[in-house]
Formats: C-alpha cells, structure tokens, sequence
C-alpha cells in the first residue's frame, strides 16, 4: 500500500470480511517513451491476442476454479428449496464466485502492468458498444446471484459470462495504470474488427467458429491476431496522424 489513507470501508461477502483502504498516492510517475503501439483483443480463446501477434492466456489455475465452480452449482440445484444443505451449497458457490474473482483481479492487475510498461499506445475495442452477437449478456441466478451460462460459453469451454465481468474491469485497470504512467489508451469501435482484412481492407464477415483469417490478398494470420491489427489501425486512424513520433510493431 501507498500513500495516506484517506477512507477505510469494511466490506462483506458471505462470511469473509475485507477491509478496503482508499489512499492519496504522490504525484504520477511517467514512464519513458515508448515507441511501441498495440492494438489488443479481448477473447475466449485467449485472454488477449496482440496485434504484433503475441498472445496473453488466461490464468492457468482459472479453468481449475471454474470446473469448481460448474460442479458446485450442480450440486446446488439438486438441493431441495429452504433446505439447510441448500443454504450451505448457496455458500459453497459464493466461494468460488470469491476466489474466481480474486485470481481474476490478480492476474489483471499482472497482465495491465506488463503492458503499460511496454507499450506506449494501447487500443481495445469500446466493449459498451460491443455488438450482442459477438459478446452475449450474462444470465445472473436470482439466488446466489452467480452467472448463468449461456450458449457461446458452452461453445467455447470457458464460462464466457465470467469472463465478460472481466473485460470492463481490465481495461479500466489499464487505463488507470496509463494515465499515472504517461501512457495512452485508445477504444474503438468494435463493430467491425473481425470482418476486416488487416492487410488490404477488405470486408468479409467469419462465422464465430473460423478460427483463421485467410485472405485473397495472400493475408493469413489467427483469426484474433488479425482482429488486433485493425484494432490497432482504427486507434492509429483516431489518433491524429503525425503529431507524434510512433513506430508501430504491427
Ligand atoms: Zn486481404
């Protein structure tokens, strides 16, 4: 912790009781200059594929937790109603919910710093305008308040509704870590990202299943590796051109 401590709230969640702490920190530290830009795109696959081609995954112990977390719901809706074990099954899945979510917070804030220190501009698609064929509403249980899934999630293997509350939450983290450290981020329009050929422009709309960007242009690259690249061109595009000195790893 850093700073001084400005407000103290106690938190609960269930049984565990946290105690969170908001501070004053010093002055922003700017980073030096990076001449590196990224676009970044948000996933199931991976958790993020970068437009130089690289590709952050999720969290190893993440899909541990969540086969965790699919058994504890089922065997929550075998309990009987107002039953005591049903109330201790309610619990069990709030815990997982818990954990879930602090392995999450960690590995965000890890994966945003490594970013941050790297690159100068980082772009991500502007998620509130996310088409809803692309990235389905969670369902939320009335009960125990968790994450339904729904149908992409069971396509992709992964609880995708988890990992929707966790997109927002990333690119906050790392807009909050570029501003102290001089850094930019740029959200773009999403609408079209994945139907654009990075190399030559060209429109053409995948299924959700095409893994692969193959175009007549002779342009093969990973299905989100080539969604990255015109993520990072739109940013470029908003960016005015030519006030700053940028050589793009793209
Ligand atoms: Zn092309």
């Amino acid at each position: 912790m850093a700073g001084i401590i400005k407000t103290l709230t106690i938190k609960r969640e269930g049984k565990h009781f946290y105690a969170v702490f908001t501070c004053e920190i010093g002055k922003p530290e700017p980073l030096p200059t990076s001449y590196e830009d990224v676009g970044i795109d948000l996933g199931v696959t991976h958790f993020a594929a970068l437009s130089n081609g690289e590709f952050i995954d999720h969290h190893r112990s993440f899909r541990k937790a969540e086969k965790k977390l699919a058994k504890a719901q089922q065997a929550l809706s075998r309990k009987k109603r107002g039953s005591h074990r049903r109330k201790k099954a309610v619990q069990r899945v709030a815990n997982c919910h818990r954990k879930i979510a602090n392995q999450r917070k960690d590995f965000q804030h890890k994966a945003s710093r490594k970013l941050i220190n790297r690159y100068q501009v980082m772009v991500f698609e502007d998620l509130k305008t996310a088409n809803l064929t692309k990235r389905p509403k969670p369902k939320q249980d009335q009960e125990t308040g968790a994450y339904l899934p729904n149908g992409a999630s069971a396509k992709a293997g992964l609880n995708k509704s988890i990992l929707d509350a966790g997109w927002s939450t990333f690119t906050e983290m790392v807009s909050v870590k570029a501003a102290w450290a001089g850094r930019m981020v740029i959200f773009v329009d999403p609408s079209k990202t994945s139907q654009i050929c990075p190399n030559c422009g060209t429109m053409r709309k995948k299924t959700l299943d095409e893994r692969w960007h193959s175009c007549a242009c002779g342009c093969e690259l990973d299905r989100d590796t080539a969604s990255a690249k015109v993520i990072l061109d739109l940013g470029h595009k908003q960016l005015a051109v030519g006030t700053r000195p940028t050589s793009a790893t793209a």
